[in-house]
C-alpha cells in the first residue's frame, strides 16, 4: 500500500506509523526523523536545516522534495510506503503526484488521525520532557500547531476530494487508535479485492 499518514503535531503519527510499516512491511518513511538525523550526525543537510527545526518552521520545498526522492527510489518503497510528516505543502502534494506518475503508481490512502487540540498540546509537552527534545520547546509548538492549521489542514481537504481520505479518531490509547487505524485500512484493501 502507498499510504499518507496525515495529523497535527502529536497526533500519534509516529508511532501509529511504525506499527502500520510493521504490519503491513513497508518502510514508514518521516522527513522529520530524516532531518532529525541529519541533525544529529552534523551533516551538510543538518547544518542547513538545525535552525529551522529549532525555530519551528518549514525546511524549504525544493530541499525537502529531493529528499523524499531520493529515499522513494531506493528499493524497499516497490510495494509501498507510508510517508509521515510529508507532504505538507501544496508544492510536496504536486511534487509527490508528479513522482508517482512517473513510476505509473498511485497513492492509496490518506490516513488522518483526528485529535482534540488541547489533548495534542498536552501530548507534546509530555513528550519533549520524556524525550527531551529540545526542538519542541512550548513556543515551537504553538508555532507548528499554528502553521499545521494555515497550511495542512488544506491538504486533508484537498485529498478528501480526492476520496483517499481516510479519518480515524486518534483520541484514547494509543492501542486502541490502532486497532481502529488497521480495520480502517483493512476494509480498504477488502474493498480493493
Ligand atoms: P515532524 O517530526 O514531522 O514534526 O517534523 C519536524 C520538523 O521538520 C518540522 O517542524 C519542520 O521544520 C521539518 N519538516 C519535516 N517535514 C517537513 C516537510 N514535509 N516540509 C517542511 N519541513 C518539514
Amino acid at each position: 500500500m502507498r499510504l499518507i499518514i496525515l495529523g497535527a503535531p502529536g497526533a500519534g503519527k509516529g508511532t501509529q506509523a511504525e506499527r502500520i510499516a510493521a504490519r503491513r512491511q513497508i518502510p514508514a518513511i518521516s522527513t522529520g526523523d530524516i532531518f532529525r538525523k541529519n541533525i544529529a550526525e552534523e551533516t551538510e543537510l543538518g547544518q542547513r536545516v538545525k535552525s529551522i527545526l529549532s525555530s519551528g518552521g518549514y525546511v524549504p520545498d525544493e530541499v525537502t522534495i529531493e529528499i523524499v526522492r531520493d529515499r522513494l527510489a531506493e528499493s524497499d518503497t516497490a510495494n509501498g510506503f507510508l510517508l509521515d510528516g510529508f507532504p505538507r505543502t501544496p508544492g510536496q502534494v504536486e511534487a509527490l503526484d508528479e513522482m508517482l506518475s512517473d513510476q505509473d503508481t498511485s497513492l492509496d490512502a490518506v490516513l488522518e488521525l483526528t485529535v482534540d487540540t488541547d489533548e495534542v498540546v498536552q501530548r507534546l509537552l509530555q513528550r519533549a520532557q520524556d524525550q527531551g527534545r529540545e526542538d519542541d520547546t512550548e513556543e515551537v509548538i504553538r508555532e507548528r500547531m499554528n502553521i499545521y492549521v494555515e497550511e495542512t489542514a488544506p491538504l486533508s481537504r484537498m485529498y478528501r476530494h480526492r476520496g483517499l481520505l481516510v479519518e480515524v479518531d486518534g483520541m484514547g490509547e494509543v492501542d486502541e487508535v490502532t486497532e481502529r487505524v488497521q480495520t480502517a485500512l483493512d476494509n480498504l484493501e477488502d474493498d480493493d479485492a
